[in-house]
């Protein structure tokens, strides 16, 4: 009967608030009817909590003077988390409760505060919370569905936090490396990029986003954020419009279509002009080209960078002018409370028209209604008892499990034996910090103080799996530094296999900006000096964009691609590394085989000229697997085609090994001559299959004339006839499209 009433409730409490839009644009009028001037600029501000908080008392302790001047004086709409540190659930309740009673009780408008967090991988600011893959190696799985519930669960968990807006995912394309921010990308490919965004919005955002288990999602950075030229985070990009349409906006328009509710604008400088500055991109693209409805709020500061950093601007009071005027609708982290009084006075001036006020206000009503704020700015009655369950860890190992990705196996090195006596060595063997990297309980997440109890390193799962008294270990070296190489290689001499665990140090944004791509020198070192002594390794790599590692690639007899697998991370690689699991992530960019060498697959026929050549370390795409799958019989329904035919196109996979396994299904299309350079191949669908050793399956694609489409010469779309190569695996067959 309990279970009756709860979950008669919990779909009461589900339904209450799920609004047609008409009803909403209804409610938000009425609410726009009752707002002064001082409500409105107050809206339109994001401050971080730390302007709340009073230094040094309990987290949970909100100064309340602050709170009153922030939400009563100048009627703040929207509170994020600064760069500090995780808070358990009950501090956030208490924080959470304390904004909301005031702004619902107090404010005259009573309107709720929409708080908004980073939950790039789980609810990473909450203590305890599940941590999933960062969102490399979620697409490495190319699995949308467990990306999909992984973010339902994040949802759940962020929703447990009484948080309704998460600030994710990353839809930048990453096509360069160097950027730190590559790791919270989804890799290189525009169509991997964008069904994996699908699905990640889909999972925060459910059908009916006021449910109390959804979050809002932010599709960011809009707009060419990944592409520095510099490759140092926030600097200028020069991107030519057939390239911004082609491989920057689909990831975008993607998850517009599957309904976002909010954007956050790109930090830097596209073509010269700072994105927060461009009416071009934040209206005239954003609104009247793609019909985006929801929130545009800023980045972190980055109206005052208008005049600070990029000196566009005289002052600050012209870079909120021109920031308004393009299109921003809530400013996140003014730093002060300037920005809603000089948007005030630049209203009464003039500068900025009431209309683009009314226009963002709204925007951002609509969200805080949808979200369902407006009835239950929180949620004490509800059970939120899977917070951290078994069930979610579970769903971050299967993630994990199926994003490392198996990139040499000598010999069938792979899987070990569990009776082999394993040196454990490297500087990322036993550490949390670096398997769940940036955006883990702090902004950097570099500190083991709030380390989850009993989540388990690469070494503990290895010491799990084989018995402590068959693994030693040593560190060896620190990430750029080393300790104790003669031990290693003492223990290595003694030992039938070394697992070495290289990688990068834990880093978010532009703290982790490089100067050289190479693995640091002294994990090169180890890796040389283990394999003097003719001991077999295998190196797993856990970092979150590819560093160069040519020179040991050679001394390796298998290497596993782990990227930042989190929590679950030490127990999924030790369980691929001994047989309990069949490896079958498969990389999603191109890892370079040096630091000039950075060209991603779909690059154009001249980047194969020259002694170079294209010449990858690994080709995007790649995944060994501990079985061996067989392709067969390509069919395509038609070898000519035409504008509004659907090409259907299948394949037989056999699992032909003697594991059972999975395996992903790339379909790449080439188109043989066009009007400007084709691009080598693009991939145009995916499929993650289960196979049974010995068993076929038939896998179908459909494709249509939209498949075949670039961006031509006067940056619209188009498909040109003529022949096009369709590949699955080594098998091929060319089709004539004719409109
Ligand atoms: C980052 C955003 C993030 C925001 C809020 C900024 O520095 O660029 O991606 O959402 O901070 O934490």
């Amino acid at each position: 009967i309990l279970l009756t009433i709860l979950i008669i409730g919990m779909t009461a409490i589900d339904s209450l608030a799920q609004l047609t839009e008409e009803q909403i644009s209804q409610k938000v009028d009425s609410v726009m009817q009752t707002m002064t001037l001082t409500d409105k600029v107050g809206e339109m501000t994001q401050l971080a909590i730390d302007m709340v908080s009073t230094p040094g008392a309990e987290p949970d302790e909100l100064n309340e003077e602050s709170l009153r001047n922030v939400l009563l004086n100048y009627r703040v709409g929207s509170i994020l988390n600064v760069a500090g540190h995780a808070y358990t659930l009950d501090e956030w309740h208490s924080v959470i409760r304390q904004i909301q009673d005031m702004a619902i009780d107090e404010k005259p408008t009573g309107i709720p505060v929409i708080y908004g967090i980073d939950s790039v991988h789980g609810a990473n600011y909450t203590m305890g919370s599940t941590l999933f893959p960062q969102q490399i190696g979620m697409a490495a799985t190319w699995n949308t569905d467990l990306i999909r519930e992984g973010s339902r669960i994040s949802a759940y968990e962020t929703r447990a936090s009484w948080i309704p807006w998460n600030f994710s995912p990353v839809l930048d394309i990453g096509r360069n490396p160097e950027w730190p921010r590559f790791w919270e990308t989804f890799g290189e490919d525009v169509h991997l990029a964008s069904k994996m965004g699908e699905a990640m919005v889909e999972g925060f955002q459910g059908d009916d986003v006021s449910s109390p288990y959804r979050v809002a999602a932010t599709a960011k950075h809009f707009l060419g954020y990944s592409l520095p030229a510099s490759g140092h985070d926030r600097t200028v990009a020069w991107i030519p419009d057939i390239q911004l349409r082609e491989h920057i906006l689909p990831p975008f328009e993607a998850v517009f279509d599957a309904g976002v509710h909010t954007v956050m604008i790109n930090s830097g400088e596209v073509n010269g002009i700072p994105v927060h500055a461009n009416e071009e991109i934040l209206t005239g693209l954003l609104r009247d080209e793609l019909g985006f409805k929801g929130i545009a709020v800023s980045d972190w500061a980055d109206i005052i960078y208008l005049h600070d950093r990029h000196k566009i601007t005289k002052d600050y009071k012209e870079s909120i002018k021109v920031a308004i005027n393009a299109g921003v609708d809530m400013s996140m982290v003014p730093l002060d409370l300037e920005f809603p009084r000089l948007l005030k006075e630049l209203v009464e001036e003039g500068e900025v028209p009431m209309s683009r006020i009314n226009e963002s206000v709204e925007r951002i009503l609509r969200v805080k209604f949808l979200l369902g704020l407006f009835d239950q700015a929180y949620h004490p009655d509800i059970d939120y008892s899977k917070f951290a369950s078994n069930e979610h860890q579970q769903a971050s190992y299967q993630t994990a499990v199926e994003s490392i990705t198996l990139l040499k196996n000598e010999a069938e090195i792979l899987p070990l034996s569990k009776e082999a006596n394993v040196l454990v060595t490297g500087p990322t063997a036993h550490s949390l910090i670096y398997l769940n990297g940036g955006w883990s309980r702090t902004w950097q997440g570099d500190d083991p103080q709030y380390d989850t109890p009993g989540k388990k390193t690469i070494l503990d799962a290895i010491r799990d799996e084989i018995g402590e008294n068959n693994v030693n270990y040593a560190e060896g070296t620190s990430i750029d530094e080393e300790i104790d190489i003669d031990v290693v290689v003492q223990a290595a001499r003694e030992s039938d296999v070394a697992v070495i665990a290289i990688g990068e140090a834990t880093y978010t944004e532009m703290p982790g900006d490089l100067s050289d791509m190479h693995l640091p020198e002294a994990q090169r070192e180890l890796v040389k000096q283990v394999a003097a002594t003719g001991t077999p390794i295998v190196l797993v790599m856990v970092e979150g964009r590819p560093r160069i590692i040519n020179d040991i690639v050679p001394e390796a007899d298998g290497i596993v691609m782990a990227y930042l697998p989190a929590h679950e991370g030490g127990r999924a690689i030790a369980d691929i590394l001994f047989g309990d699991q069949n490896p079958s992530g498969h990389l999603p960019f191109t890892y370079p085989s040096d630091s000039n060498d950075i060209v991603p697959y779909d690059h154009n026929y001249t980047d194969e000229v020259g002694p170079l050549g294209f010449n990858p370390e690994w080709e995007f795409g790649t995944g060994l697997s501990y079985t061996s799958y067989d392709y067969s019989n390509l069919t395509v329904s038609k070898a000519t085609f035409g504008a509004d035919d659907e090409l259907e196109i299948s394949v037989d996979i056999t699992n032909s090994g003697e594991m059972a396994g999975k395996d992903v299904v790339q379909l790449y299309v080439s188109d043989l001559v066009a009007s400007i350079t084709p691009p080598v191949k693009r991939l145009r669908g995916f499929e993650k299959v289960n196979l049974e050793p010995g068993e076929t399956q038939t896998v179908r694609f459909s494709i249509t004339a939209d498949d075949l489409a670039f961006v031509g010469r006067d940056n619209e779309w188009i498909t040109e006839e003529g022949e096009f190569k369709i590949q699955i695996e080594d098998l091929e067959q060319n089709i004539i499209f004719q409109k």
